[in-house]
């Protein structure tokens, strides 16, 4: 009897994790149901499934997404490996699961944002974070609804070593999101005036997780890059906290907006939207 609630969980997991892996899963069950009938333990035809069914995701999101998506609604995957000054935060998070799919324009942007960045401070990189699906406008990457498009992409901010002033590559935990630069005492500080405890959440959850006391925001870096990226023509808006914005020397740059009560905070990573 084949349990297929089972597989109806798997597949909206999938789906909702990664767009594309609900349907692969669908089309791999075939395999999966050939290798039951053919396999006794079912630790052995659960590893054996499982090993399969990934080597098929990762071969059809490799060589077959990318061009489909292109055709589809004309997305292209930002840098994986391919570019010195621009890479995912974590790989197999933002590109193995694909929310790393983009406008051209967008992604010509992000190089050329990440080349003037490198050159002004050698060595270092742009950490891109959630961008958008591969596949259908309007389909948005949960839990951020508005990266539907391919015109949208989080970039985590600049650290430093706070003991030795070294830099550091990307944020200090894995994947960026809620590592905050809060306000000092003296900056705009709009948590009560917002008084909406879901904009904090991931603050919340991820300090529990790496020492604050360890780091300290890269102030010329992160600043430098915001401004960058706000001076490039097709950028429309950059949503960062207003403390940073003022505390990077961003003040006067009309593009670089407060993101609003109801959403994120925002002094963990920039949003930028095409
Ligand atoms: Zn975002």
């Amino acid at each position: 009897m084949v349990n297929f609630s089972k597989h109806l969980v798997i597949i909206g997991l999938l789906t909702l994790f990664t767009q594309t892996g609900g349907v692969l899963w669908l089309l791999f069950l075939p395999a999966h149901f050939w290798l039951k009938k053919r396999m006794g333990r079912p630790w052995k035809r659960r590893l054996l499934s499982a090993f399969t069914f990934l080597v098929f995701y990762f071969l059809v999101n490799i060589f077959v997404v990318p061009p489909l998506a292109k055709w589809q609604c004309g997305r292209v995957p930002l840098p994986v490996f391919g570019h010195p000054n621009l890479k995912p935060h974590h790989v197999i998070y933002y590109c193995g699961l694909n929310h790393h799919y983009v406008r051209p324009e967008v992604k010509a942007t992000c190089e050329r944002v990440a080349e003037k960045l490198a050159s002004k401070y050698p060595g270092t990189r742009i950490f891109y974070l959630d961008a958008n699906f591969p596949f259908f406008d309007g389909y948005p990457l949960e839990p951020h609804f508005t990266h539907r498009n391919g015109t949208t992409v989080d970039i985590a901010l600049h650290w430093l070593d706070a003991k030795t002033g070294k830099q550091i590559e990307g944020a200090p935990t894995a994947l960026a999101y809620g590592v905050s630069a809060t306000p000092l005492s003296g900056e705009v500080d709009l948590d009560e005036k917002c008084g909406n405890w879901l904009r904090n959440i991931e603050m919340n959850i991820v300090q529990h997780f790496y020492n604050k006391e360890n780091y300290q925001l890269d102030e010329a870096r992160t600043g430098e890059m915001t401004r960058l990226f706000s001076q490039e023509k097709a950028v429309r808006k950059i949503l960062l906290e207003p403390h940073l914005k003022t505390r990077l020397g961003l003040g006067r740059i009309d593009k670089i907006r407060f993101q609003g009560c109801k959403a994120a905070r925002h002094d963990d990573h920039i949003h930028v939207i095409w």
